[in-house]
């Protein structure tokens, strides 16, 4: 299991007692190291880490990646979201494609509900 560093550019500025490490005479307050964190894609250790590296970088990432200049649409090309219904019960559910403009179903396997790549968005 590899340990990671929380990407907080302040993460170390946070004064806790977890974050003091180092022996005796030379204890410092440091950046928190664990296995997977739960905020930012496993990047940051709190959402005060996430805000700090956001308010720190936000824009630069933003420019470098693509600043939305327009509004994107929802159309009925890219309308359809994965949805499910219960039938009888908790484990009988059935799967299934829905149009959010045109309410229009489509049947689903599991398999294909559970599949990430698997889309009828055309854009
Ligand atoms: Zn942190």
């Amino acid at each position: 299991m590899s340990l990671k560093y929380c990407q907080g550019p302040s993460c170390h500025q946070y004064a806790t007692k977890d974050r003091l490490r180092g022996n005796k005479e030379n204890k410092t307050f440091q950046t928190r190291r664990r296995s997977s964190f739960y905020y930012g894609g496993s990047n940051f250790c709190s959402l005060n880490c996430q805000n700090d590296w956001f308010n720190d970088f936000g824009n630069k990432a933003i420019d470098h990646f693509g600043r939305l200049e327009e509004p994107k649409h929802l159309t009925e090309e890219n309308a359809w979201v994965k949805d499910y219904d219960y039938r009888g019960g908790m484990n009988d559910r059935s799967f299934y494609y829905l149009n959010k403009i045109t309410k229009e179903q489509r049947p689903l396997t599991e398999e294909q509900y559970r599949d990430d790549n698997y889309t009828l968005n055309i854009s």
